[in-house]
């Protein structure tokens, strides 16, 4: 006989940027080994991991394609709240002390603190940057400017982070990433749409810009909604004050 299959949690989010309501489960011991079998290091690995595992978990409620489509941010916070409805909102962390002068050596010199311990952080509340609201245009002269939609989870892995030093390597993956996000585009007052005009197009387009412009453009995507966890404490040792924003909410789950 085959045994009756357990029912498991559900709830509904809505999500900070398209402002998508999506139902999610939480996942299964058999998914939370998966994940757990999913080398760290190879970031097209964990992506591919995470998509797979949210769409499993979010089922009906949206479509593969649409999920695909959705911003990073948005991804992000509907594997946040995955996590929390299937593990729980609280992770253990261990933090070290920033204060520079909190600390002496032997000699009697002030020397930073770095005192470390290990506390807890409630995940049920992640804040999104600029409360999720960002602009999507780049003027760049007048009568010309370009439209852009947020970057995908997908889009954004294709960057590689270790490459994070190579200046070269990451001028070329930011304005490519740019080209994919274009959406619109008004050249000298002339209405373009991007729909017709393909990436490497754009690409090229945006490599002739002047140095000014392409500021412009680099801007724009320095200022995208991220989301962030704020972690305060004060340091047993030192007495500091201590806050830390962490940005890679992912690194909660690894
Ligand atoms: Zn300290």
């Amino acid at each position: 006989m085959a045994l009756p299959r357990l029912a498991i949690a559900t709830t509904e989010i809505e999500l900070p940027i398209s402002k998508r309501v999506v139902t999610i489960r939480q996942y299964r011991a058999s998914e939370e080994k998966a994940l757990l079998m999913v080398n760290q290091k190879n970031q097209n690995a964990v992506t591919s991991a995470m998509m797979n595992l949210i769409a499993a978990c979010c089922g009906d409620s949206i479509s593969k394609d649409d999920l695909s489509k959705l911003s990073m941010v948005d991804t992000l916070y509907l594997y946040t709240k995955l996590n929390i409805i299937s593990v729980g909102a609280e992770k253990t962390i261990g933090v070290t002390c920033q204060n520079e002068e909190g600390g002496k050596d032997k000699d009697g010199n002030v020397v930073a603190c770095k005192h470390e311990v290990k506390m807890k952080v409630d995940l049920s509340v992640i804040e999104v940057s600029n409360d999720g609201k960002f602009d999507p245009d780049v003027s760049l002269g007048e009568d010309t400017k370009v439209s852009l939609r947020l970057p995908t989870m997908l889009e954004m892995a294709g960057i590689d982070a270790s490459k994070q030093e190579d200046a070269a390597y990451m001028f070329d993956s930011i304005i490519s990433l740019l080209s994919k996000c274009t959406t619109q585009m008004v050249i000298n007052g002339d209405f373009i749409s991007t729909k017709d005009t393909n990436v490497q197009e754009i690409f090229n387009w945006y490599m002739d810009l002047s140095h000014e412009n392409l500021q412009k453009l680099v801007g724009w995507y320095e200022q995208i909604p991220y989301l962030y966890k704020t972690i305060k404490w004060k340091c047993s040792t030192c007495g500091h004050q201590n806050e830390l924003v962490i940005k890679d909410i992912t690194s909660f789950f690894h």
